[in-house]
């Protein structure tokens, strides 16, 4: 016997449909004689609804009132899924995030989880109860609604797994796994048996939604076992048909390149003609981080003139308006004009293998060059080099570094 979380995302629990056929595989589980916890998501398309009421009442909203209207959703799922469990005759109950309770820091809309409270769902699990847990949602230390970012059920389930002590954290999705690049974007990508925590968060982060990346941060940290396996497919999560993220210890052979993301969600912005002195640069970066904008590459150029010289950093597409404005009312930073663009893509390269082998870097410039690809940033790390392209490319960039490193399903 097992204690297994569950997790069905948005696509999985689209319907009433759907609901009972999540239902219906965490009532497999519990017939195999495993104990179940179950977090859902809000059903597809229903959290970008809310996001958007909120935008059209005001752009600037109170973040506050943002998480009591969009972490609604999972309210509605969990309840549904209680019932559906109910009526395929097993004992179920919902418990809402500030039930359990599930403590966040108050960073709203974006909090993190600070401690998941497992007693009372041992105690209902070891009563031989389904327990069902609305993902995205917890309680700041003032007895507010939070939410966890975009995608953070997947952060919900694997901080329950890790608090439960559970075995297995599956997570039930549109895909039967995680692949070499987004199967939407490439038919060609390869599904992957293992993926190390460490390529799988470097994935997340550069852009792969499949996981959210403080999920598998934590999976990785508190050592829990992770599964991503499809919801529409007739196997169970105790059938391991899914990708098993695991330690690197565990991965056989380490490929070189394992996988390729990318971000439409970027922005640049240049900095012509700031002074080339000390300084210059906090002048700059300090406001950004104090308005909480958050910077991600960055290149600066060499002084041309011996006094000034440019500046380019990357950000989420989100923040360009804030950081123009955050610029322009900089204190004391001098500059000649700034330029931002909002039509770029970041498209990275990862694979564990890369702290041992060079070449891969190469391998990219020449393969985008070929394509007539005009690298606009670099950035690297042990692990990954990402470039930033222009948006209308990043597809064609995706394909040909996908082929161009061998990643197609039937390559060697
Ligand atoms: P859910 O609603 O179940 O949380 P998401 O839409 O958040 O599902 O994540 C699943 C999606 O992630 C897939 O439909 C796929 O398009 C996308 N994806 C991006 N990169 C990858 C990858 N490397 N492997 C698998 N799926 C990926
Ligand atoms: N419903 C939330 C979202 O769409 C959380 C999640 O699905 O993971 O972002
Ligand atoms: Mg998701």
């Amino acid at each position: 016997m097992a204690l297994i979380v569950a997790k069905f995302g948005g696509t999985s629990v689209a319907d009433v449909e759907r609901i009972e056929r999540a239902a219906a595989k965490v009532v497999r589980e519990v017939k195999a004689g495993n104990k179940v916890c179950v977090v859902v998501s809000a059903m597809s398309g229903v959290t970008n609804q809310l996001v958007g009421y909120c935008g059209e009442i005001n752009k600037l909203h109170d973040t506050r009132e943002y998480d009591v209207v969009v972490s609604s959703g999972e309210q509605i799922t969990s309840g549904l899924m209680a019932m559906a469990l109910q009526k395929q005759g097993i004992s179920a109950r919902s418990w809402l995030g500030w039930q359990i309770p599930f403590k966040t820091t108050d960073q709203h809309g974006r909090a993190r989880i600070t401690d998941v409270d497992a007693e009372l769902l041992l105690e209902r699990l070891n009563d031989g109860e389904v327990c069902v847990v609305p993902g995205f949602q917890g309680v700041t230390e003032a007895g507010r609604i939070s939410t966890l970012g975009r995608g953070g059920s997947d952060t919900s389930a694997v901080a329950l797994a890790a608090a439960l002590g559970a075995e297995r954290c599956d997570i039930y999705t549109d895909v039967d796994g995680v692949y070499t690049t987004d199967p939407r974007v490439v038919p060609q990508a390869r599904k992957l048996k293992t993926i190390s925590f460490e390529e799988m968060m470097e994935l997340a982060s550069l852009g792969a939604k499949v996981l959210q990346t403080r999920s598998v941060e934590i999976a990785m940290k508190k050592g829990v076992a992770l599964q991503v396996l499809s919801s529409f497919e007739d196997h169970i999560g105790s059938d391991l048909p899914g990708t098993l993220v695991v330690n690197e210890e565990k991965i056989m052979e380490e490929e070189l390149v394992s996988g390729i993301a990318f971000s439409r969600d970027e922005a640049k912005v240049t900095i012509l003609r700031v002074p080339d002195v000390p300084g210059v640069a906090s002048k700059v970066f300090s406001p950004l981080a104090k308005a909480a904008i958050n910077i991600d590459m960055i290149v600066q150029n060499v002084a041309a003139d011996g006094k000034t010289t440019d500046i380019t950093f990357t950000i989420a597409r989100a923040d360009l308006e804030r950081a123009i404005k955050t610029l322009e009312d900089a204190p004391d930073l001098e500059y000649e004009k700034l330029i931002t663009a909002d039509d770029v893509a970041k498209v990275s390269v990862v694979g564990i293998g890369m702290k041992s082998h060079s070449g891969v870097a190469e391998k990219m410039f020449a393969t985008l060059a070929a394509k007539g690809i005009n690298i606009q940033v670099i950035s690297t790390s042990e692990i990954k080099i990402s470039i930033l392209v222009e948006e209308d490319y990043v597809e064609l960039a995706v394909r040909a570094l996908h082929a161009a490193y061998g990643l197609e399903s039937g390559a060697a």
